[in-house]
């Protein structure tokens, strides 16, 4: 069994039934529906299709919503435009594409973009990058009343419509959560996503906005903040303070900050997330050979590799699944890459190794310690019972050696659960619920006899039970119970 999850991203190449439910099958916890594409009635019919697969399959899966929050790119182009290095093009505010004569009689290209403070916001020396960083333009100068940016060309290339633009530590005036990421957010809300991911966050303030609009909607889910920009990365610690979980979402990270510094920045985000006890997930081009090859390259899989070992829950596919030729090949070599890498880490030494939280509380404080013991004593897992799937995702991430098997009557904190490593949920039968006030817990009784029905222990076996007492305030995890299965 794998610990670290899966994210695959649905697309054309995968979002009918029979694909959801083979990759579901081959080991995929979570989907991730990119809001950047798509109408509210085609990504209606995906989260329709993944709930079904879900209890077909009685299997825990969760949803990721991908805001595109402000990301700038090429307006609508007449036709291709080829920049040679040494030249000079316009971006403009507007949305017309045409050409225009400077000074010296030279006729360069006007191209639109999306973003219409461009020019109030660019600043003469700064860079501009376009289609994946692969054209690279210094700011000569900008004209605020033609809403006009001349740049000059360092890296040529062909510019296509629809292409984006990244303006690395240049103040963006765009708002963090546009209208229409406010707009997909309340859907998503509504449809009953799992997870929002927020793309290009630079500041705590960017988060606090999506709560706030979640908490406008008497509804909320954990936010994954994508950090992506280079002020993502200078403010992290105040990111994480108010986030759930973070992305390293290393597509536009590596134009904005350079490929060459992605590795020990990806390092760096995921030890304070993992200090802090939040999801990480590491994301973009992992297995990008795939898209159209059926095996990956030597290198990819050492990329997955050692997103494991620096400690990530999550590792994500993008166009491997989305639009590739072999999406379930590319999931089933990440999951075997992962279960390769994890067999020869399951040991003392290696967890001692690991950036884990810090204790504060008592429920941190039982979780550290039933992981501790889950290296000494031979359990065959660690069982939870849970209301929200807070103690689960905290003792998820002091990373015991077994798996830990996390029971809960809400098919939404079953379907949450899907995302935090190494742990396997379980949906309690409603019949066994306590009659007494809090409906949230059951015997420890009718829990094993669950798992034993669902063939996940046998009589004899060994299990860390992790369980409370109902209290005025609700559940409380107080005790850590090892017990051999009836
Ligand atoms: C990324 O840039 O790596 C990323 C995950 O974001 P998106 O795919 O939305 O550009």
């Amino acid at each position: 069994m794998k610990r670290a999850k899966i994210i695959a991203t649905l697309g054309p190449a995968s979002n009918d039934k029979k694909s959801i439910a083979k990759l579901a099958k081959a080991g995929v916890d979570v989907f991730r529906l990119n809001f950047s594409f798509g109408t509210y009635a085609e990504h209606q019919k995906v989260i329709n299709t993944i709930r079904a697969v879900g209890k077909e399959l009685k299997k825990s899966i969760a949803i990721l919503q991908d805001l595109q929050g402000p990301k700038i790119r090429v307006g609508v182009l007449n036709e291709p435009v080829v920049v040679r290095k040494g030249g000079e093009l316009i971006l403009s505010g507007n949305s017309i594409h045409k050409t225009k004569e400077i000074s010296n009689k030279k006729i360069i290209s006007v191209l639109p973009t999306t973003y219409k403070q461009i020019a109030s916001d660019a600043k003469a020396g700064k860079r501009i990058l376009l289609a994946d960083g692969k054209i690279i333009l210094t700011v000569l100068k900008t004209d605020k009343s033609r809403k006009e940016v001349l740049c000059k060309v360092v890296n040529g290339g062909t510019i296509l419509t629809g292409k984006g633009i990244n303006l690395p530590y240049t103040d963006i005036s765009l708002p963090a959560l546009t209208a229409k990421d406010r707009e997909d957010a309340e859907f998503g809300l509504k449809a009953g996503v799992d997870y929002m991911g927020l793309s290009f966050v630079r500041r705590a303030e960017d988060v606090v906005k999506l709560k706030r609009l979640m908490s406008k909607m008497k509804k909320s889910v954990p936010i994954i903040s994508k950090i992506e920009k280079p002020e993502g990365v200078d403010h992290l610690d105040e990111i994480l303070e108010v986030s759930d979980g973070i992305m390293v979402a290393r597509g536009d990270l590596a134009v904005e900050i350079s490929f060459a510094k992605v590795p020990m920045v990806q390092k760096e985000i995921l030890r304070q997330a993992n200090l802090r006890g939040k999801l990480t997930v590491v994301a973009t081009e992992m297995l990008s050979s795939m898209v159209d090859n059926p095996r990956p390259t030597r290198a990819e899989a050492s990329d997955v590799a050692n997103a494991i070992l620096d400690g990530t829950d999550a590792v994500m596919l993008s166009n491997e699944t989305a639009v590739g030729e072999f999406p379930l090949k590319a999931v089933a070599a990440m999951r075997d890459i992962i279960v390769e890498t994890e067999s020869s880490l399951l040991n003392e030494h290696y967890h001692l190794s690991l950036d884990l939280p810090e204790i504060h509380d008592l429920t941190q404080g039982l979780c550290a310690a039933a992981s501790h013991l889950s290296y000494f004593l031979n359990e065959k897992a660690l069982a939870v019972m849970t209301h929200s799937g807070s103690s689960v995702r905290v003792i998820s991430k002091y990373r015991p050696q077994s798996p830990v098997y996390a029971a809960t009557f809400n098919r939404d904190v079953y379907q949450q659960m899907a995302f935090y490593h190494n742990v396997h949920p379980v949906l309690l039968d409603d019949k066994g619920r306590f009659e007494d006030g809090d409906d949230s817990m059951c015997s420890l009784g009718l829990y094993e006899l669950t798992l034993k029905r669902q063939k996940m222990v046998r009589a004899g076996e060994l299990l860390i039970f992790l369980t409370g007492d109902i209290t005025p305030k609700g559940w409380r995890v107080n005790t850590v119970k090892v017990k051999k299965v009836s």
